[in-house]
């Protein structure tokens, strides 16, 4: 890829003197770049945060299934639960549970 169009691509700098723009290419090269672009930040915030589609539901397993407990298991608690609903709810168990509750379904990310 020439030069140009690497500066072009980026954003950066002017297009150098006598630069001749071809119709269309560059247009169609700059609009995909942005497109992947948008589609790759998404995967990559949508893989750290574990992105929702929508609002978050309360679940339906029975705590006895989810062998919950009202109390930590070391460290891990369902404050920090990645499927903990503030102030008590979870979207995996059903009913109340507790910020400083665990269940076999705790997980982080
Ligand atoms: S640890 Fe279990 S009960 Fe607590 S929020 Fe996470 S999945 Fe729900």
């Amino acid at each position: 890829m020439r030069s140009e169009h690497l500066m072009e691509l980026s954003g950066m700098g002017a297009k150098p003197r006598g630069h001749m723009e071809r119709p269309g290419i560059s247009a169609v090269t700059r609009r995909r770049a942005l497109a992947q672009s948008a589609a790759g930040f998404a995967a990559l915030t949508c893989g750290l945060t574990g992105c929702a589609s929508g609002p978050k539901v309360p679940g339906t397993t029975p705590k006895m299934e989810a062998q919950y407990q009202d109390s930590p298991k070391g460290l891990a608690h369902c404050g920090i639960c990645k499927h903990f609903i503030s102030p008590n709810a979870c979207e995996v168990v059903a009913g109340p549970v507790q910020g400083d509750g665990w269940c076999r379904f705790y997980a982080i990310f």
